[in-house]
């Protein structure tokens, strides 16, 4: 029986619920409730194998961390991305961590700020995955999610 904890980890407006209610609940949540921590847990099956407890929360504090999520649009920046890896490793005290980087909000591509070729060099350089998704269009939403359980299973 396995047990996940899934962190997701990014400034405010970024996406972290949207993604999260869209993946258990599959739906989109348009407003914007500002809530600092909240969590879910979710029963799935990956690769053939049953996650018992998936917990995943949410948090603009990278202790224990894994899940990195960004917006291509403002609010973002990539400064903000940088400084949450630097800081998840930190507190990890780890070179390396499982992580998946998700470039949110990949419909507002007129609006975008990050480019998907910096956000790719940074993964790179990094050693990270890196998604691009849409909580809206439930683009690359569970995908990224079962990324990281696949991930963490060969950390
Ligand atoms: P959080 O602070 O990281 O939890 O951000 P939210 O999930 O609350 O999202 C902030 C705002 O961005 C909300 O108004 C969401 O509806 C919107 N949003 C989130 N994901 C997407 C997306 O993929 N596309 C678009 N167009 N809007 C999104
Ligand atoms: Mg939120």
């Amino acid at each position: 029986e396995e047990r996940f904890k899934l962190v997701v980890v990014g400034g405010g407006g970024v996406g972290k619920s949207a993604l999260t209610i869209q993946f258990i609940q599959s739906y989109f949540v348009s407003d914007y409730d500002p809530t600092i921590e909240d969590s879910y847990t979710k029963i799935c099956t990956v690769d053939g194998k049953e996650t018992r407890d998936m917990c995943i929360s949410l948090t603009q504090n990278p202790c224990g961390s894994c899940g990195l999520s960004l917006s291509l649009c403002p609010p973002n920046s990539y400064h903000e991305v940088q400084k949450f890896h630097t800081q998840i490793l930190r507190v990890k005290d780890r070179d390396d961590f499982p992580m998946v980087l998700v470039g949110n909000k990949a419909d507002l591509e007129q609006q975008r700020v990050i480019s998907r070729e910096d956000a790719q060099a940074f993964a790179r350089e990094n050693r990270i995955h890196y998604m691009e998704a849409s909580a809206k269009n439930r683009y690359n939403v569970d995908e990224a999610f079962l990324e990281l359980v696949q991930i963490i299973r060969r950390f």
